[in-house]
């Protein structure tokens, strides 16, 4: 109970020290270091994963490997059961099948996927292991093989497509497992439909930064210019280029 008391007295001490633009050297001196510390409420506890690759407590799992998990997580998108192939405890587009679109909706949150571009090296630029997460179904975070394959900057892995380059080129070799760790903060829309705010983005590949709280100029255009139009929250969605990327170990933290 004593804590709480001091709430009251911190946001009287911070108000009464805010009024003036420079508190006098007598008012400093008669703070004492329990006036600025917050105990209430306390933060949330969250387990974290054996490494920083596994799930936290808090995450929701959208696939975990197995095709029960992928089945319950995610469809094509007409909605219906996806045509992907769930093997060896990742799941690999198949040419034709589609996008697939993660069931669970989502405004702000972190996301942890796992990626693989095909070992056996085959065509160039765009057409080498190209796939790609759309956050919210319309922004991409380019998955590509760029190993050795030069394809304009602001397309290739790392790259929120089109918009932003990323900071540095971190590819693994074609055939390894990479990662994106990603901290998402969706656009919020004014009522006439007008950009608030824009998304924001920070991207880790393989652990290194290549996008640094970038905000973007709309959803991602393959011709022409970025423009937003308003929308609420929205699932993941992973891009069938024709290449045969495959994915696992994808999950999220509603932030
Ligand atoms: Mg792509």
């Amino acid at each position: 109970m004593k804590k709480l008391l001091f709430v009251p007295a911190v946001i009287f001490a911070f108000t009464a020290v805010a009024q003036k633009a420079e508190p006098t050297r007598e008012e400093l001196a008669k703070m004492k270091p329990e006036m600025t510390e917050f105990w209430d409420p306390e933060v949330a506890v969250v387990t974290p994963g054996q490494t920083p690759m596994d799930a936290p407590s808090d995450a929701i799992v959208l696939f975990d490997g197995t095709k029960e998990s992928f089945d319950a997580n995610w469809t094509n998108a007409k909605g219906e059961p996806s045509g992907w192939s769930v093997a060896d405890k990742c799941v690999t587009v198949v040419k034709g099948a589609g996008i697939i679109r993660s069931k669970m909706e989502m405004m702000d949150f972190q996301l942890h996927i796992e990626w693989r571009t095909p070992a056996e090296v085959i065509g160039e630029s765009q057409g080498r292991g190209n796939s790609g997460i759309f956050l919210q179904g319309r922004y991409e975070l380019q998955v590509l093989d760029n190993f050795q394959n030069r394809t304009y900057r602001n397309g290739q892995a790392g790259s929120i497509y089109k918009q932003y380059a990323p900071l540095v080129n971190v590819c693994k070799k074609p055939g390894e497992w990479q990662v994106y760790d990603v901290i998402y903060t969706a656009p919020r829309f004014k009522e006439d439909g007008t950009v608030f705010s824009p998304a924001r983005v920070t991207v880790l590949q393989n652990g290194v930064l290549v996008q640094n709280n970038i905000s973007l100029f709309g959803h991602t255009e393959y011709i022409g210019i970025p423009k937003y139009e308003a929308h609420g929250a929205a699932g993941l969605e992973l891009q069938d280029h024709g290449n045969p990327v495959s994915y696992r170990n994808i999950w999220v933290r509603k932030l």
